[in-house]
């Protein structure tokens, strides 16, 4: 492996970038017309554009990608978050093309990307599932199967991803409903209408755990990262550790997800999410095929570069790691910065950026591909900026967190940093004592 193509933008393209960087493999950049004068497009080797700005027709575009890998002689492609990751088909046309995919078999992107299937392995693999349907649920067997699991329900989309295609339902008028509304969602988000049920676990903490595999089938896991703080299903800060494990339930969650790994045959980086209740139980919801947006809370814990990791994997490296080399040490908090404004709903924001401090110091660590005078384009993803902050316990990590939000100036747009200056206020935050329903609770009071 000599040249990389990243398939990305925004910050996880710099980021893979410097993870080429690091171990010197050249990296190639693509664009669309809309991003010509993105960051990702000047620190790469190379940069190709590939279309116009619409995703559909450049980041999006299997042809355009396989042909820029071509042309650019790239002998490799890593698809980083969102886009193309978790797309089977693209996977296997990057194969049969002769360029190796920097991720799991296609194979194992097609099982866990289908989640009743996957569901159906963690079951055969002994790790406990929230109970639901068996497989996907017909619409005109919807009722009953609701009524065998119990109201209230979720009621979930079977090819979801980024919370799309989730609706609950505490009675039959809501199923009926719900099941209308998700099944559309995620016909115009996946191509599939396919539904499946689960059991509504009330105030869960979503707690996940990070594994890497290598291609002779070693797997390590790399400890939890908590992604609680949700809005609408999608994470807004990530910490590790979560203060909802006891040590004993942490081995036992990281065990349930190295077991599933290794039953999907699973190689390169993924993220195996888990819903805890509140008597302690623990159930597998998904795993994630890719690498996560909050891949470096877990880097600042145990110093793993994981996107290094997996790019030696995806060349055929052993993992250089032993299970017992992985020694967590802190705590990290990441601060997903998005171009909305927390005050109206979270609106969109985009726009010129006209002034930008970053902050710095110990302990913290920014991935943003934003610059002084950067038009933020308005189509793709709000997400501008990731700020990780790590302390050799959580006290400190929070004090940096605050210390850092309060060094961050990013104007000429609306962005999220005054709403995390907020929650590092917040009794219930400060005391790790939240839950993925926390946000719509406290905007009630
Ligand atoms: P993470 O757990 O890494 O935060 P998210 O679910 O927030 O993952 O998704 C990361 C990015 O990928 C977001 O931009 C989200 O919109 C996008 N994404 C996630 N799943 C899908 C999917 N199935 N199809 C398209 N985009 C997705
Ligand atoms: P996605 O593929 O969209 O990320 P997930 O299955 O990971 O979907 O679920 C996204 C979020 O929805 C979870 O983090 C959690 O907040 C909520 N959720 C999912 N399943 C359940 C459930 N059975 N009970 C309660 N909340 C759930
Ligand atoms: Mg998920």
């Amino acid at each position: 492996m000599r040249r990389v193509l990243v398939a990305n933008r925004g910050e996880i393209a710099l980021r893979v970038i410097r993870a080429c960087r690091e171990l010197e493999l050249e990296s190639v950049a693509v664009y669309s017309e809309a991003d010509e004068p993105a960051l990702h497009v000047r620190r790469a080797d190379q940069a190709i554009c590939i279309g116009k700005p619409a995703a559909r027709r450049s980041y999006l575009n299997h042809d355009a990608l396989i042909d820029a890998a071509q042309r650019s002689g790239a002998d490799a492609v890593h698809p980083g978050y969102g886009f193309l990751s978790e797309n089977a088909e693209f996977a296997r046309r990057c194969e049969t093309a002769g360029v190796i995919w920097v991720g799991p078999p296609a194979s194992a992107i097609e099982q866990m990307g289908d989640k009743a299937a996957a569901r159906a392995l963690a079951e055969r693999s002994e790790v406990p599932v929230v109970p639901g349907s068996d497989g996907a649920v017909a619409p005109e067997n919807a009722v009953a199967a609701a009524e065998h699991i119990g109201y209230p329900v979720m009621i979930k989309a079977v090819g979801g991803g980024g919370g799309t295609g989730i609706r609950v339902a505490r009675d039959q008028d809501e199923l009926d409903r719900g099941a209308n509304e998700a099944a559309r969602e995620a016909e115009a988000a996946f191509g599939n209408p396919a539904l499946y049920l689960e059991k509504l676990i009330e105030r869960p903490r979503h707690v996940e755990v990070q594994v890497l595999a290598d291609q002779s089938g070693q797997v390590i896991h790399l400890y939890e990262r908590e992604c609680s703080l949700q809005r609408r299903r999608q994470k807004l800060l990530e910490e590790s550790p979560s203060s909802a494990l006891t040590p004993p339930k942490r081995e036992e969650m990281a065990a349930a997800a190295v077991r599933l790994t290794e039953a999907a045959g699973y190689r390169s980086a993924g993220t195996v999410e888990f819903l805890l209740d509140g008597a302690g139980g623990f159930y597998f919801i998904e795993m994630n095929t890719r690498i996560q947006v909050e891949h470096p809370v877990t880097e600042m814990i145990t110093g793993v570069d994981l996107v290094k990791e997996q790019l030696r994997i995806a060349a055929g490296e052993s993992l250089g790691i032993s299970q017992a080399s992985i020694v967590p040490d802190g705590a990290a908090i990441e601060f997903r910065v998005t171009a909305e404004n927390p005050d109206e709903n979270f609106r969109p924001s985009p726009g010129q950026v006209t002034r930008l401090e970053l902050p710095g110091g110990p302990g913290v660590r920014v991935d943003t591909a934003l610059y002084d005078g950067y038009s933020i384009p308005p189509f793709y993803d709000s997400l501008v900026a990731k700020l990780l902050v790590w302390g050799r316990d959580r006290d400190e990590a929070l004090a940096r967190g605050r210390r850092a939000l309060e060094e961050f100036v990013i104007e000429g747009i609306d962005t999220t940093i005054p709403f995390h200056r907020r929650m590092l206020d917040d009794a219930g935050f400060r005391r790790g004592d939240y839950h993925t329903e926390y946000l719509s609770e406290l905007s009630l009071t």
